[in-house]
Formats: C-alpha cells, sequence, structure tokens
C-alpha cells in the first residue's frame, strides 16, 4: 500500500479514514472477473458506504466503471455533477436510484439523466409526467419484489403498472415512418423521443444472499425468472428499450450465486473490500479493505489501582496501569457500545478500550508503566481503529463488538472524520479530489451527500 502519511497540521481531523484507491479498483476487478459476462454497477449510495462518494466514484469512473447506482434522488443528483465534470465519462455514465417519495416531481431527474427504479404505480406516473413535463424520456428499471417484502412491485401493483404501460403506448404518437425495430436507427430513434419514459431496466432485491445456498434465493430466482418472461412478453415495444438491463445480485449473490444472474450486478460492500459473508473473510474473497479508520495518542498517564476510566466508571484499574487517551468516540461514528469491549491497535499491539467511548475520545489500558506495552507507547503515536484485521481491528471486529454488520460500521462514520485518498491513483488523479478532502474545506468534502 502506498500510503501518504497523514499530515499532523492541526487543521486535520484527529481521526481520519485513508482511503485507498487501489484496493478500490483492485476489488472491482476481481468483481468483475467472477460476475463475466454480467457486468459490474457500482452501488455507491450512503456516500459510498462512509467511503465518500467524490473518492470513490471518480476512481471507479476513470478505471472504466460506467454504470453507478445510488439509492436517493439527491444522491443520483450530486453523482450527476460529481461525474458530469469528467468530459470523457460523461455522456454514457448511467446512474440508477430507486429510493423516492412516489408523487415527487422527478423533473430534476429527468434532465440529468437519471434513470429510476419503480416500485409502485404512482412512482410510474410521477415519471411519466416528469418525462411529459421535459419532453425528455425517463428511463426507468422495474423494480420487482420477488420476496424480499421491502420495495418493489407486488403482483398486484405490476398489473397496474402493465395496464398504465399498455395505454400510455397507446396513447403515445406513432413513429412516422417504420417502427422502432425497423433497423432505421433514425426512426428508431424519433420514435423513442416521442415516448416521456421507456423500460430500461428489470430489478429484484435478494433477502438471503449473504446464507450461501439459502433456498429463499432459489424462490426469488424462480419468481424473478416468470415475471421476466410475463414482461418480455407483455411490455408494449414502443416503451422498452431492446436491450433490458436486468439486475438482480448484490455483493453477496455476485460473490456466491453459480452462474450469477442477470446481465448486470449491483454491488456495493465487495468494492469497498469487505465481506457481506459471516463466515468468509474478506481476503478469502480476494477483497482488501478500502477504508483504515487511524487516530492519535493525545495523552499518556499512570493511574494507580483502582482508578476509573471515563463515564460512569464503568472500568476500575486492577493494579497500577498507564492509560492512554486517543481522539475517537461516537461523534466519529464509533459505536458506544465497543466500551470496554473492543481494541485498537498501536505499533501493531493491541490494547483494550477502557470505559465508555465518549463522544470524542476513548480510553486504553496500556498495562503496568513498566511493562514493554506500556513503555512503548508515545504520545502522538499512530493508532489503527479500523483496519484489515492485522493492521489494526477489521470492521468485522467492530460489528461483533457493537452486535451490528461491517456495513453499519463503516457506513456510519462521520462526516468529521476526513477522508483521504491514498493509493496509486489517488496519487495520479486529480489534486483537487484529495486536496478538498484534506480537511481545507470541511463543508466541501464527503457530508454533502
Ligand atoms: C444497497 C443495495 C445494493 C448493494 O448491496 P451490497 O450488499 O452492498 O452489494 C444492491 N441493490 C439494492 C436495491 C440495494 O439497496
Amino acid at each position: 500500500m502506498a500510503a501518504a502519511p497523514p499530515s499532523t497540521a492541526a487543521t486535520r481531523s484527529l481521526v481520519t479514514a485513508r482511503i485507498d484507491t487501489a484496493a478500490l479498483i483492485r476489488n472491482a476487478d476481481t468483481i468483475a472477473a467472477r460476475i463475466a459476462p454480467a457486468q459490474l454497477m457500482a452501488v455507491v449510495k450512503a456516500d459510498a458506504y462512509g467511503h465518500s462518494t467524490r473518492l470513490i466514484a471518480p476512481a471507479l469512473c476513470a478505471a472504466g466503471i460506467r454504470d453507478f447506482a445510488v439509492a436517493t434522488v439527491p444522491e443520483a443528483l450530486a453523482l450527476s455533477q460529481l461525474l458530469g465534470t469528467d468530459a470523457e465519462a460523461s455522456a454514457d455514465v448511467r446512474i440508477l436510484c430507486w429510493l423516492f417519495e412516489p408523487a415527487a416531481d422527478l423533473t430534476a431527474c429527468t434532465r440529468a439523466g437519471i434513470e429510476l427504479g419503480i416500485s409502485t404505480p404512482e412512482g410510474l406516473e410521477s415519471a411519466i409526467a416528469a418525462g411529459q413535463a421535459t419532453g425528455i424520456t425517463q428511463n426507468v428499471h422495474l423494480k420487482l419484489d420477488t420476496g424480499l417484502g421491502r420495495n418493489g412491485l407486488s403482483l398486484a401493483q405490476l398489473e397496474a403498472v402493465l395496464n398504465r404501460l399498455r395505454q400510455l403506448a397507446d396513447s403515445c404518437p406513432r413513429p412516422v415512418s417504420g417502427t422502432v425495430d425497423a433497423g432505421d436507427g433514425r426512426d428508431a430513434e424519433a420514435a423513442v423521443a416521442a415516448v416521456p419514459l421507456r423500460v430500461t431496466g428489470l430489478m429484484t432485491h435478494f433477502a438471503n444472499a449473504d446464507v450461501p445456498g439459502d433456498p429463499a434465493t432459489v424462490d426469488q430466482l424462480h419468481r424473478f425468472d416468470t415475471l421476466y418472461g410475463r414482461l418480455e412478453a407483455e411490455l408494449p415495444g414502443a416503451l422498452r428499450a431492446a436491450d433490458l438491463r436486468v439486475t438482480l445480485a448484490n455483493s453477496p449473490a455476485a460473490l456466491s450465486l453459480d452462474p450469477v444472474p442477470g446481465t448486470h450486478v449491483r454491488a456495493g460492500i465487495g468494492l469497498y473490500g469487505i465481506s457481506p459473508f459471516e463466515h468468509r473473510t474478506a481476503a478469502q474473497l480476494g477483497l482488501t479493505p478500502v477504508m483504515t479508520v487511524t487516530s492519535k495518542v493525545l495523552n499518556i498517564k499512570d493511574v494507580p489501582a483502582g482508578h476509573g476510566a471515563s463515564y460512569g466508571l464503568t472500568y476500575r484499574t486492577a493494579r497500577d496501569t498507564r492509560f492512554a487517551l486517543v481522539a475517537g468516540g461516537y461523534g466519529d461514528g464509533l459505536p458506544r457500545l465497543a466500551g470496554n469491549r473492543g481494541e485498537v491497535s498501536i505499533r501493531g499491539r493491541r490494547y483494550p478500550i477502557v470505559g465508555r467511548i465518549a463522544m470524542d475520545q476513548m480510553i486504553l489500558d496500556l498495562g503496568p508503566a513498566e511493562a514493554a506495552t506500556a513503555a512503548e507507547v508515545a504520545i502522538g503515536d499512530e493508532v489503527v481503529i479500523i483496519g484489515d484485521g492485522t493492521t489494526g481491528p477489521s470492521a468485522e471486529e467492530w460489528a461483533a463488538w457493537c452486535e451490528t454488520i461491517n456495513y453499519e460500521i463503516v457506513t456510519c462514520i462521520s462526516s468529521r472524520v476526513d477522508r483521504i485518498a491514498v493509493g496509486d491513483r489517488a496519487a495520479a488523479g486529480p489534486p483537487d479530489i484529495s486536496a478538498a478532502t484534506a480537511g481545507a474545506e470541511p463543508e466541501a468534502v464527503a457530508h454533502e451527500h
């Protein structure tokens, strides 16, 4: 890892997240190799799972990825702006989002060319309205609920959507000459431009893909196949793209199913080098964690036996010992649950977090002053709070201490933590990206979406 040592300037956040864009690209390559001939659609919602979309998306784009997905419309618009500045890529970058209020005014999406996942007849109506209001065709992916029970069209909702699409197709002006399939590119274009809405994709989402071999996944695949067959037959030709993009797999499905279903894979967590499986590590999957969260030792003091640590004095020293104060707390997104459970690493050695984690700081018990474990730690030492399991505790270890999943650990690293790009690509990349994230203008860093 070409790790640029973080600056010690006081203007930089005390807790920082190094984002290894070289590892990101290796992870993307590993996933792409596994899913071929399906293609990668990179999921960069929730600020790229806490890794900073401003660092992640341009790096993926520079590596040739053109399909992106986020959850919400504001995320999609911000991503469109971010990637729209890349002249080479902007022509063929596609951005999909699927979570919005069904009655919302979607014209901003239409104008930005953002594709919408449709999960309700009401949402379809809003997408049609946006296409009609702008005179621009709104591209949509029909999102089918095949068993997750979350978003996605139920069977009854799918009937309503199909009826509406038939009605819309009937009311659309026919192309002047030929049909969409006539093979004449200009006629096809004219016909397409006349429609307010076009179906460019079909999607569904798995409930249990992180449990390889789970029968629920097989059930969902069968249900999707059946619906796919119906849509192939019943989607009005004038309102469907010739090359429907079909996405089912998330990271766990992409990394476990054989064959991988669909034309594209909506992969998030795997890109960030984090395993979606409980019993398979990132290393076993050929993935490398992209984020390393580090901090600094700010104070060291010797305390007598019986001394308390932090709010509530939930920890008492059993003997004379040495405490280290480390910047980092729940205000940085480090869950309070890890107090008296978790560890961090200094110079490759693990130390326990004692007492409660506070908003901004935590206490380590380094051991008796005369022991090497304590003697070798100095004020200013780097502390690895989240590493890859060898450099420091992994996101999986944090998840176990905090009774959650690794997804939540990285996604919740807060906006107070500066994200700093490291890795070959970052070194060669445009200076404004890493500079903007280095803490010079904190409001311009990773907080805005
Ligand atoms: C978040 C999300 C994904 C990505 O899932 P990962 O497990 O992170 O790969 C894919 N599809 C949908 C609908 C999602 O909400």
